[in-house]
């Protein structure tokens, strides 16, 4: 590739956020014409499709090269030094400063620091330790530079990094004035950095920098008595030079580790952070009292809100089952798995949304993530809510769709975010009681923009079922039946006091997840006792409206009471959440309660965000007004006291 012309290709992808253009991703060669269209093709696939986000601004550059114009240099020779930490990383690099006659590290090091927050690189003087670059925020940038390439090269989006990187490192060390690199990947997953001279070649130190750190940086070692500024920045921005003979790097075994003692050490980790958990072990029924080690605790944190799962009527019920039908279902639904019971209980819970049909899951977390990947193909858009479950946000990530995430229950940023993401099918889902915090969704308005803009509505009724709407029916009650969403989705584990999950809706939706959602084909369904359970808990429901009513009055008690202990607390459903803050306080505060005999849980990260660790005081119909002043007195004193 030597007598003909050559051509530079610079593509630069960046996206605007908020009116500041910010970089992500980038590349250059220099390429034979015939090689302009497929490498320009690769190198917009990677702009447009790149890890640190989708381009909405991308720039091509095409220029030609004259033969005489090049300069070919041979690349370094590489070696590599493996060290087992950055400290000692760091050490390999001081020694590299001696050979090159500069300060050691600790003068170097606090330069190196500055140079993370730059995009080029620093120019520093080692004589005096004088930053050259004219543009201290922006640094340097070397440019015009290539390995050599065959003619027949092909051209893929990906990027060789480490190629790239002795290409760089060659012609830096080549430029005049310039006696040595140390360079950095910015890179929080690679930690390899290297340092660079003409003579000692360009050095990989497998360890520069602590695992998940985004710091690294570029720094060009500058020496003023062989040359001047201007002719090092003039090779390093406009000399064509193309890179020969680059060493390809021997195929390393990546050195594997003992897979328990990393695992051990990942627990460590969470302990340090005070988010590893225990469970804790209950000798008695779910309830409103409940025995653990032998002493009588008041429950107030569980998600059977209306007590229902020792029930009278439901043991019954499945008592019954379990002598009809054995324990297990045997199959997949569709298979052998599917009995009268499931049926029954489909059509019982779509009689009680209010819906053409429903189909059940085996959990409520199959349900949203079953249901959100059967429905969602590739080009479509799925809008969530922040603060939407972990099973909400599981069903986005396993659907082929695009996912963007709204403001929590901020019915303009979805409306704004739903105008920025045109698409032909899309899906708005959100919780209809949010699990942590205990507020509604403004269900009218969600409807509302749903249809506007012909998008499909799915909420969750986790919460929501048996807990809001006069008699315990759901969001849709709550707010009245004109603003149904198109996709109920609920589960049968908390209120209703059984087992499962459900989606109710119209028939051709219950149809089309039948038959394409993952999670109920691939699945052995849960066993007739389950469905009787859960079909008696459905009935209780509708008989003893009460249990509804009680709960309902029992959480405007209990917020009365917190409120006339000065703090400042509201809800509207069984979930009350009492904000600490510090994970470590919030789990003391909830020993303390423990000890008193009151079970509440502390709630912390990944859960809620980190630092907003909290008490989530969950109500039943069937705590008594002692039991819940008492409850307010002691979480008030306990609050005081941490
Ligand atoms: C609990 C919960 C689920 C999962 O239901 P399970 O039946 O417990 O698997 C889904 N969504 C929300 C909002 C929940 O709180």
């Amino acid at each position: 590739m030597s007598d003909r012309n050559l051509f530079s290709v610079k593509m630069r992808a960046g996206k605007d956020e908020a009116g500041t253009l910010r970089h992500i991703s980038g590349a250059e060669k220099i390429i034979t014409e015939k090689q302009v269209c497929p490498c320009v093709s690769a190198l917009i696939q990677r702009g447009l499709h790149h890890d640190k986000g989708e381009a909405d601004f991308l720039n091509v550059k095409i220029e030609k090269i004259l033969p005489e114009e090049i300069e070919y240099l041979e690349a370094l020779p590489v070696t590599t030094v493996e060290v087992d930490n950055w400290q000692e990383g760091l050490r390999e690099v001081d020694a590299f400063l001696e050979e090159i006659h500069a300060p050691g590290i600790d003068a170097i090091k606090p330069f190196l620091d500055q140079t993370y927050a730059m995009r080029g690189a620093m120019l520093l003087d080692i004589r005096n330790l004088v930053r050259l670059e004219p543009d201290s925020d922006r640094g340097i940038r070397a440019t015009y530079m290539d390995r050599e390439r065959d003619e027949k090269a092909s051209f893929t989006n990906g990027k060789n990094h480490y190629e790239e990187a002795v290409v760089l490192a060659t012609k830096v060390v080549n430029c005049p004035g310039i006696v040595g690199e140390i360079c950095i990947s910015d890179d929080p997953d690679y930690v390899t950095g290297y340092v660079a001279s003409k003579e000692g070649g360009y050095r990989r130190i497998t360890k520069l920098k602590e695992t998940g750190s985004e710091n690294g940086g570029r720094l060009f070692l500058f020496d003023p008595n062989q040359a001047t500024v201007e002719e090092a920045i003039a090779y390093l921005q406009t000399k064509r030079v193309i890179v020969r003979n680059i060493i390809r790097l021997p195929e390393t075994e990546p050195k594997r580790m003992n897979p328990m003692q990393v695992l051990a050490e990942r627990n460590t980790l969470l302990k340090e952070k005070n988010l590893f958990r225990t469970m804790k072990t209950i000798e008695s029924a779910q309830g409103a009292h409940i025995t653990m080690d032998g002493r009588e605790y008041v429950l107030l944190a569980s998600n059977s809100y209306l007590d229902l799962t020792a029930h009278p009527y439901i043991l019954q019920k499945t008592a019954e089952a379990l002598a009809e039908y054995g324990a297990g279902s045997g199959g997949s639904r569709l298979t052998t798995g599917n009995t009268i019971l499931h049926e029954k209980l489909e059509t019982k819970i779509a009689q009680f949304k209010e819906t053409e049909a429903s189909i059940v899951f085996n959990t409520g977390y199959v349900a949203n993530l079953a249901a959100i990947s059967a429905l969602m193909r590739e080009g479509g858009v799925i809008f969530s809510d922040e603060l939407n479950h972990a099973s909400i946000i599981d069903g986005c990530k396993l659907s082929k769709g695009k996912t963007v995430v709204y403001k929590h229950n901020d019915m303009e940023d979805l409306e704004k975010k739903i105008q920025e993401n045109p698409c032909e099918f899309g899906l708005v889902v959100s919780d209809a009681v949010f699990s942590m915090d205990g507020d509604i969704l403004n269900l009218p308005a969600f409807v509302n923009i749903c249809r506007k803009y012909c998008l499909l509505s799915m909420v969750d009724e986790a919460h929501a079922t048996g807990v809001i709407g006069k008699t315990g029916r759901g969001i849709v009650e709550h707010y009245g039946t004109d603003c149904k969403p198109d996709v109920l989705m609920g589960t049968l584990s908390k209120a209703i006091g059984g087992e499962g999950g459900y989606i109710a809706g119209s028939r051709i939706l219950i149809d089309y997840l039948r038959n394409t959602a993952r999670g109920f084909i691939f699945s052995t369904s849960l066993s007739p006792v389950v469905m009787a359970g859960n079909l008696a808990g459905i009935e209780v429901i509708e008989r003893e409206p009460e249990r509804v009513q009680n709960l309902q009055e029992n959480v405007a008690f209990f917020c009365r009471c917190l409120q006339e202990e000065g703090m400042d607390i509201h809800s509207d459903t069984a979930i009350i959440p009492v904000i600490i803050g510090d994970e470590k306080k919030a789990l003391e505060v909830s020993d303390k309660l423990l000890d008193a005999g009151f079970y509440i849980s502390a709630i912390r990260y990944p859960t809620v965000a980190k630092g907003a660790a909290r008490l989530r005081v969950a109500l039943m119909a069937t705590h008594t007004r002692e039991e819940l002043q008492k409850a307010v007195k002691l979480i008030a004193a306990v609050m005081r006291d941490a």
